[in-house]
């Protein structure tokens, strides 16, 4: 059983990937673990930035995201000294954000690669992976099997299996800083992304879609989600939102509520023989900057373009390059993300830096807020990659 490119994962890195490959006629396999209703149903990011709209539009992808996805070009950080709005879309190079929740992403690519005639297993657990031979070891309902690919794409997510086949340790950080993200059945509150800072933790509010917000709370990494009640919820955002100096947020039945470890991997490279990483496989990213599924996106579009090269001209320099070209454009997320996190969280109780911290959170703020340079790099490393 020997296929040209096995991809392991069925998410926005393995779908691009697997999209782009066969309307290139390139053989290919994708193995994923859960089943097509739960992949399609896992609400996960939302906001979309300018190259991944141009990969998903240049490759007959944006269907769904042209006709139902909302532009975004606003953000708000609101604190106990008021509220400062940046119109990103109109700084920086100008670019906005596209909204379209992940779970309507991946129901479109699924579509589109069944389309293109590529073949998708669902219920597929891979067990390991062999870089050098290509050999993919998997266990579904009928028992063990075994697939060669002569490329294999680790595209398993931030918990998979395929890293642990490269070779070095990953570059890792524990922000220390948890969050209980939340999905409600209830309009956007505010118009734009707003992020509130307070001392009782960060919340934030982003937009999904017309009956759906996202919100995040600043919680403690042992806090279980049961422990936090709708009622619970929507107090402690009223409070850190300052609802009483606003306006009310619009609440609804809460729909899901996960906590989130705001954690950091970065593999120390990305290929390894027959075996090349991408997405959250090859860097883990913090929701902090809502990058995560645009670099999915930009690594998914890079493999694709050096396995074609490879497979139709025998031009191997685009997919050599691949770890050099994909990893100063992770770390550059990872930098701003990092930069983020320390805005946005407010440092606790006993910390005894506390007055330091928050001086120098100010000083961010006041800098966003005074000067044009830094709002023009805050728009461009905000919506880009
Ligand atoms: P995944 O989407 O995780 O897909 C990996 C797939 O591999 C999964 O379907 C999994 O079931 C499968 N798999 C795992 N192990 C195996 C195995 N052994 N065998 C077979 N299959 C396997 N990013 C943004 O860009 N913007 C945002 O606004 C944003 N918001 C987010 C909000 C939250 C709450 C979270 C948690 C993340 C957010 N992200 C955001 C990050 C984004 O969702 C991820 O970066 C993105 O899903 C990564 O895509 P991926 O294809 O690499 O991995």
């Amino acid at each position: 059983d020997q296929v040209r490119v096995v991809i392991v994962g069925a998410g926005p890195a393995g779908l691009v990937l697997g999209n782009i490959l066969r309307a290139r006629g390139v053989d290919t396999l994708v193995l994923e673990r859960n089943s097509r209703e739960y992949v399609q149903n896992r609400a996960r990011a939302g906001f979309l930035g300018v190259h991944s709209v141009r990969v998903l539009t240049e490759h007959g992808l944006a269907g769904g995201l042209l006709r139902a996805g909302r532009s975004h070009g606003t953000c708000v950080f609101r604190t106990g000294e008021g509220e400062l709005t940046l119109y990103y879309g109109q700084l920086g190079r100008g670019e906005s954000h596209v909204v379209y929740p992940q779970q309507d992403l991946v129901t479109d690519l699924v579509a589109s690669y069944l389309d293109r005639g590529g073949e998708l297993r669902f219920g597929v657990a891979v067990t390991d992976v062999d870089p050098a031979t290509g050999t993919v070891r998997y266990r579904d309902s009928f028992g063990a099997g075994e697939v060669t690919g002569r490329f294999v794409a680790g595209c398993d997510g931030g918990h998979g299996v395929t890293r642990q086949a490269v070779p070095g340790r990953p570059a890792t950080r524990d922000h220390g800083v948890s969050w209980l993200a939340v999905l409600a059945a209830a309009p956007q509150s505010m118009a734009a992304v707003t992020y509130a800072l307070h001392d009782r933790g960060f919340a934030g509010h982003m937009a999904r879609g017309p009956q759906v917000t996202r919100y995040y709370l600043q919680v403690q990494a042992d806090d279980e989600p049961s422990a936090w009640t709708e009622e619970r919820i929507w107090t402690a955002l009223g409070e850190r939102m300052r609802v009483g100096e606003y306006w009310p947020l619009r609440t609804g039945p809460v729909t899901e509520r996960r906590i989130v470890h705001l954690r950091s991997a970065v593999a120390s490279r990305l290929q390894h023989g027959r075996l090349f990483l991408a997405g959250d496989a090859a860097s883990l990213i913090s929701p902090s900057a809502a990058k995560g599924a645009n670099l999915a996106i930009m690594a998914a579009e890079v493999l694709a373009r050096g396995i074609t090269d490879v497979l139709t001209r025998d031009d191997e320099r685009v997919l050599a390059a691949y770890s050099r070209t994909c990893l100063p454009r992770i770390w550059r997320a990872q930098e701003f993300s990092h930069w983020m996190i320390e805005l946005l969280h407010a440092p606790a109780g006993d910390d005894p830096d506390i007055g330091f911290r928050r001086s120098l959170r100010r000083a961010r703020l006041d800098s966003l807020r005074d000067s044009r340079a830094h709002q023009d790099f805050f728009a461009e490393n905000y919506v880009g990659i």
